[in-house]
């Protein structure tokens, strides 16, 4: 039995409205609890800052997404290499690190939960053998249902019948989360992509048909986003809005919202779903008008996807994107259909502090959280490594919390897009600890319904942070003092101690076992893998997990 008494330091737990009180925090068998015994091993957190372990929301760390981009960029990662040691595996980093390096990785820098945020539900075998290769963290992922061929035949179907038609796609929903130990359902472009695989079309109106399915990106969101709602998962939707990076993508957005009005939804890497001006033109910022609509709408959250000056790895289900990035950089590529679940496009990419497109999405992102009024609705996320490695959130951190840097580094960039945001408005705002606390940990954690974390109250998961309370925040958030996982230290001075596993994060709810009678015949006529070897049943992929049950 470890006990653990961490004593002294200034607490940051928004979720308890603990903020900065100095205060003891005290973990037995991987819990928080209210008091341990003099024998605990004690933590002298005296001058140092306390937080929950930190929770990413939306990052890409498994798969054959994941796996394709590390093989695309041998020369990224070969200057990168971890050797292994008593404990550790050898791996490699850059802006994709192998399995045991992303574990690692985030461990050292105080996260001790992260999302996978788009998995195609047919490759869950790979998904859940690189999670369970990814040591430190607890894992969860996302399966991808928004361009799913049989998925737009049950929407069809569901379409004026009611009752038990529209029934059947929230038990197939419910059907594929148990065949794949996923933990919520999410939407790339939904409609968008099937039209971009089957004769480069692209969604230009919400009500578009989906050629050959009878079937618009509205009645997709409205039916996926609704059953979801209905079963109660822990997660609600999470939508990569259709238009990615268009100029003028704002008022598709803004539909998407009001499409999904009254439902609980999350919007990811809301950045790049914030643009003015036309199709083909030059893009501006319409992130306050966003921000005042997600002002009115607490029951919509938002991740920012934040782009970070340097080189990036864009991947992602919206295949009809990448095409557009490799055009722009004539670079690699790399496409790939899965099947009928979705598309994949990979691009090796980089934004320039220089240039009017990226300068601009890089102040769209800060305009974002600096004119955002509840940090609990808009969180911090670079869609790694869309938007830039996980390893920049310290230098994200101190945009925010450092009023002066951030004005330096406005002055790096181009000129003619940071006076078209509102980052030259007297926009003097800058994060609070409990804040940062707030948009990297305890929100995430509240989001995804994951009732153990972001917090430090009695019964909490026993994941702590605790930094040294530095002036330079990017310094700080870069190099936590102590990592707790599980009620262990992992990580001290800067070096991992120990390395645990982490557990897979599933969801589970309940479903009418007569859906499959409804779906054998729609996969025997599209899919290569057989109905009966669809669902992923191994316990050695599968567990160690912890599975939140829906509605609960
Ligand atoms: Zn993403």
């Amino acid at each position: 039995m470890t006990e653990i008494r961490i004593s002294g330091g200034a607490v940051h737990d928004p979720a308890n409205d603990v903020d900065g009180d100095v205060r003891d925090v005290c973990l037995r068998d991987g819990k928080v609890v209210d008091d341990v015994g003099p024998g605990a091993r004690r933590i002298d957190a005296r001058g140092m800052v306390v937080m929950p372990g930190g929770v990413d929301i939306h990052a890409h760390i498994a798969g054959p997404k994941v796996n394709s981009a590390r093989k695309l960029s041998p020369d990224d990662r070969r200057d990168d290499p971890l050797d292994r040691s008593e404990i550790l595996r050898s791996g490699t980093g850059g802006l994709v690190p192998s399995t045991f390096a992303t574990g690692y990785r985030y461990s050292l820098l105080g996260y001790t939960t992260v999302v996978e945020a788009a998995a195609p539900p047919l490759a869950a075998r790979h998904v859940l053998s690189e999670l369970r290769d990814t040591p430190m963290i607890d894992k969860a992922f996302l399966i991808l249902m928004g361009n799913n061929q049989v998925l737009f035949e049950l929407i069809r179907e569901s379409r004026g019948a009611g009752g038990a038609a529209g029934g059947r796609v929230r038990d197939a929903i419910a059907w594929w989360l148990d065949a794949t130990g996923g933990y919520g359902v999410k939407l790339v472009n939904p409609g968008g992509v099937e039209l971009w695989k089957q004769n480069n079309g692209v969604v230009e109106s919400l009500d578009d048909e989906v050629a050959g399915f009878g079937v618009t990106p509205r009645q997709v969101l409205e039916a996926i986003g609704g059953a979801v709602d209905e079963l109660g998962l822990p997660h609600p939707v999470h939508i990569h809005a259709n238009n990615l990076g268009v100029p003028g993508n704002a008022d598709t957005t803004l539909d998407t919202m009001r499409t999904l009005s009254g439902r609980q939804a999350h919007f990811a890497h809301v950045q790049f779903h914030s643009y003015g001006g036309k199709p083909g033109g030059l893009p501006r910022s319409r992130a306050p008008e966003l921000i005042e609509y997600l002002g009115e709408h607490p029951e919509i959250t938002a991740d920012v996807g934040q782009v970070m000056f340097g080189p990036a790895m864009t991947m992602t289900a919206d295949a009809h994107v990448s095409a557009v990035l490799r055009d722009l950089d004539g670079g690699k590529w790399l496409n790939h259909d899965t099947e009928v679940e979705t598309g994949c496009g990979i691009v090796p990419y980089a934004y320039r502090a220089g240039n009017y497109v990226h300068a601009l999405q890089w102040g769209i992102g800060l305009e974002l959280f600096l004119l955002g009024k509840d940090p609990w609705q808009v969180m911090l996320s670079t869609d790694h490594p869309n938007g830039g490695s996980f390893l920049s959130y310290p230098k994200l951190i101190r945009l925010l919390m450092d009023r002066a840097f951030r004005e330096d580094q406005m002055g790096r960039a181009n000129q003619k897009a940071i006076r078209r945001t509102a980052l030259l408005d007297g926009l003097d705002r800058e994060y609070t600890l409990n804040e940062i606390a707030i948009i990297t940990r305890a929100a995430p954690a509240r989001r995804l319904g994951l009732r153990h974390k972001g917090h430090l109250g009695v019964g909490a998961d026993a994941d702590v942070t605790i930094y040294h309370d530095l002036t330079d925040r990017e310094e700080m958030f870069a190099t936590p003092r102590y990592v707790i996982k599980d009620g262990e230290v992992a990580v001290e001075e800067g070096e991992l101690r120990r390395s645990g596993d982490g557990v897979l994060l599933s969801s589970r709810a309940g479903f009418d076992p007569e859906v499959s009678r409804a779906l054998e015949p729609l996969f025997g006529d599209r899919y290569t893998v057989a109905f009966e070897h669809y669902p992923v049943r191994d316990p050695a992929l599968r567990e160690p997990a912890h599975v939140v049950e829906a509605g609960a």
